[in-house]
């Protein structure tokens, strides 16, 4: 298979997380014989340096006529100051795709259960994905307004905008534990009331996949007491941007997770979860989020499943023998725990 796939390093530990990827995927490429042309382009704050803008047209260009991206991280205090902000890159450059559904998977490693801030039983049975919605909602709905005295915010959704994000977490589902659960304020906001109707409507089409409501602020508390009876959740963009980092600290570490970012067509977008982290020092990054989001990539764009299960089923067998960086509370760095993955990788394969 030969496919073109954009990197964006971006900043802070962003360059060091993506040596890491791209390591990996030359591993996998030389092991089952694939191309893949690997493209940096500038992105974020190190965009911001060299052209005054996070995300230059050569990169958005370079994006839009690849097969995935693959992003690092950005940001960091160095900006904070500056006229143009390396975020705005991320919002135009989700916005320039058409990524309305955004996925995060959360499991607690064997390994790294003692980290978790849930009781060891607790955190053995974490296991879910969560789907939200990413370009509508409260965010991006009109009219929005500011005086001294008075504020508004507007939150609307289509019918259409809360089907496509909801076929997809029932066609995810539906390769899972065959459960959704879907989060909203029915009890209040009439855009929930919508959304729990055509959730119910969806439903009818997938046969055979459990469907549950909860309301958020239940959601928020059961994440934390039970978060073994989630399989797949979805939501909208605001419930799911704070119920995704409630749920990214479960698994002990910001260090571990992966996401990704799909569009209706064209190429979708894959980042660790983590941020540009700009208080740690060299070569001290945990890489496992940056190679479980290069996994998902292989899975879910290009079908690879034996090439993503190989990655995992590495990254496994390391932290099984003890190794770990320091947010693990091992002693390996960035690069020499990216060995022991690489070696893994050979062996199994
Ligand atoms: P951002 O503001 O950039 O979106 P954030 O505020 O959510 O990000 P991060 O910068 O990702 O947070 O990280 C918070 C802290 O977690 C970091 O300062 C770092 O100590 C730790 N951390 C995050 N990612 C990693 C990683 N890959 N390896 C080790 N530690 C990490
Ligand atoms: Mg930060």
């Amino acid at each position: 298979m030969e496919k073109q796939i954009v990197c964006l390093a971006g900043d802070g530990i962003g360059p060091e997380v993506m040596a890491a990827g791209k390591r990996v995927l030359h591993m996998i490429e030389r092991l089952y014989q694939h191309k893949f042309h690997l493209q940096d382009e500038l992105f974020g704050g190190a965009a911001i340096d060299a052209y005054g803008n996070p995300l230059p047209a050569r990169t958005l260009a370079a994006c839009l006529a690849s097969d995935a991206v693959l992003l690092a991280a950005v940001g960091g205090p160095r900006w904070d100051t500056a006229p143009e902000r390396p975020e705005k890159g991320l919002l135009a450059l989700r916005k320039a795709l058409g990524v309305y559904a955004n996925v995060r998977p959360v499991t607690v490693d064997e390994a790294t259960l003692h980290l978790s801030p849930l009781k060891e039983e607790c955190a053995k049975n974490v296991d879910f994905v969560v789907v939200r919605e990413l370009t509508g909602g409260i965010y991006f709905s009109y009219p929005k307004h500011r005086t001294n005295e008075q504020a508004t915010d507007t939150l609307t959704y289509s019918r259409r905008e809360v089907e496509r994000i909801v076929e997809y977490a029932f066609r995810l589902a539906a390769t899972r534990r065959k459960k959704v659960t879907s989060i909203d304020k029915a009890n209040v906001l009439e855009s929930s009331k919508l959304w729990r109707e055509v959730t119910e409507e969806v439903a009818l089409r997938y046969q055979g996949i459990a469907l549950e409501h909860l309301l958020v602020d239940a959601a928020a508390m059961e994440m934390i007491k039970n978060p073994g009876r989630f399989d797949v959740i979805v939501t909208e963009n605001l419930f799911g941007d704070i119920l995704s980092d409630e749920a990214s600290v479960l698994s002990g570490s910001l260090g571990m997770l992966p996401s990704a970012s799909h569009a209706e067509q064209g190429p979708s977008l894959y980042e660790p979860i983590h941020g540009s982290a700009p208080d740690l020092e060299a070569d001290r990054a945990n890489p496992i989020a940056m190679m479980r989001s290069v996994a998902m990539m292989l899975q879910q764009s290009f079908g690879l499943s034996a090439e993503a299960n190989a990655i995992e089923q590495a990254i496994q067998n390391v932290l099984k023998t003890g190794k770990a960086t320091s947010d693990l509370g091992g002693k390996e760095t960035t690069s020499s725990f990216t060995n022991y993955v690489l070696q893994e990788l050979e062996a199994q394969v």
